[in-house]
């Protein structure tokens, strides 16, 4: 069995990583990919696998073999009355909506698009927004995956270091090909948005925190305004919290009810680059009035984006930025034509001194250190990766920096 390769340069979605891997392959069976696996380890080459490509740091870079997982892609089953299914490593999250939908079922929450696969997604603890819903990862509840070895290991409920370990594992654990996750009825959402001054919106935070399913709200420092986006099971709104909070400008932008899968992810057009990170729930409002004074005082100017600011459920993620806690996620945002270097590099720090975690699909500078000091539990991660690769196969410079790994 042979899958065909192909080399050419890689770049990720914001254009900021680029690499040339020694052969790209894009397997369609799990047999395929233990033959890519068993064939790279016994030519002493690297394997890492990727997803659509929207991390923006080298987490997928590699000299030698890039596994593309767009072919192994639909649901392997689905049980409507255990609100349980399990999907192939590399479908996108723009098809598991419809596909879940003819089961009657859906995913719990969405980020704000849907052009992830569902292993990348999981792979670096991707979530959406809401006071009681935690990141895609914590859904997960078991996967089948090709060490480096080439074995074939399937991970259940009981396998609780490895499921720990499974739930932002970076790719480092070996490529999912299938993933068990929870899922809930398919359900419908209102989706309200419209844009307050931004003392507002702070004046009600924890209100729209805990009152609403998904709420989050962009900051946009120009205007110091906050655009809230809002979404409910129709006839849970909390109608008087929305009247107490009038439009700044003009009337409701959005009003719009829809199944969840077409209502919460959105459309992007315009290639950003970001960096994102995990505050303790209630460090939030220190970290975001610091963000809103360097903004307004140093970097006003040449931001050309908007920061995002979102809530998520603790879990129990090795790696994950979420691990333990209720946090709020402050995003900064900058278009991928412009240099977001000075602006990301000043406000890292200032995030990290409120007890920030990075996310770690977006641009960081975090190393292992760094990630044990916030509180990650970054060697019982690598114990389980050095049980599922304990030839490092698929390793690459930034998971050893991430891990803090020696050079193999
Ligand atoms: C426009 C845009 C919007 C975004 N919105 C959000 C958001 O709302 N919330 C949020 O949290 N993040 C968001 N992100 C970040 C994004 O969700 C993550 O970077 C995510 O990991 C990307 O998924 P992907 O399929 O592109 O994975 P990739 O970037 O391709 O890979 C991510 C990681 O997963 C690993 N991986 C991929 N497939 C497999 C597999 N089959 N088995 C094992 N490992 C695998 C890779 O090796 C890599 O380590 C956004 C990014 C962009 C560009």
């Amino acid at each position: 069995m042979s899958v065909a390769t192909e080399r050419r340069e890689w770049t990720n979605w914001s254009r900021s990583v680029r690499f040339t891997p020694g052969e790209i392959v894009a397997p369609s069976t799990e047999e395929e990919v233990v033959d890519i696996v068993r064939r790279a380890r016994r030519d002493g080459r690297r394997v890492r696998p990727v997803g659509r490509g929207h991390s923006s740091t080298p987490l997928m870079a590699t000299d030698d073999v890039l596994v593309e997982t767009h072919n192994l892609s639909g649901v392997v089953r689905a049980d409507r009355e255990a609100c349980v299914a399990t999907l192939r490593g590399g479908t996108g999250l723009e098809d598991i909506g419809p596909l879940l939908h003819e089961h009657g079922l859906a995913l719990e929450n969405f980020g704000d698009v849907a052009f992830q696969a569902i292993a990348g997604a999981i792979g670096t603890g991707t979530h959406g927004t809401g006071g009681e819903l935690g990141n895609f990862s914590r859904n997960l509840l078991g996967f089948r995956v090709v060490t480096g070895t080439g074995d074939v290991v399937e991970v259940g409920a009981d396998d609780v270091e490895e499921l720990r370990a499974g739930r932002v594992a970076l790719g480092a654990l070996g490529i999912m090909t299938e993933l068990t996750l929870r899922v809930v009825p398919a359900f419908r959402l209102r989706r309200l948005e419209w844009c307050v001054h931004l003392e507002d919106c702070m004046a009600r935070y924890d209100e729209l925190v805990h009152r609403n399913r998904n709420f989050d709200f962009y900051w946009h420092p120009r205007r110091d305004e906050a655009q809230i986006r809002i979404l409910n099971e129709p006839g849970t709104e909390p109608e008087d919290l929305v009247a107490e909070l009038p439009p700044e400008r003009d009337e409701i932008r959005k009003d719009g009810t829809d199944w969840s899968f077409k209502i919460q992810p959105q459309q992007r057009g315009i290639l950003f680059d970001e960096m994102e990170h995990a505050l303790p729930y209630e460090r939030f409002r220190e970290a975001f009035a610091e963000t809103r004074e360097r903004v307004k005082a140093e970097h006003r100017k040449d931001v050309a984006w908007r920061v995002l600011c979102r809530t998520v459920a603790p879990d129990d993620g090795f790696l994950s930025p979420f691990l333990g806690r209720n946090s709020t996620t402050i995003a900064h945002l900058q278009n991928a034509t412009l240099d977001w270097k000075r602006y990301f590099a000043d406000m890292e720090p200032r995030m990290r001194a409120y007890g920030g975690r990075p996310h770690l699909g977006k641009k960081h500078t975090a190393a292992a250190a760094d990630l044990r000091a916030m509180g990650l539990e970054v060697d019982r991660f690598d114990a389980v990766r050095e049980r599922f690769d304990p030839d490092g196969v698929f390793l690459n410079d930034h998971l050893r920096e991430l891990l803090g790994l020696e050079d193999a």
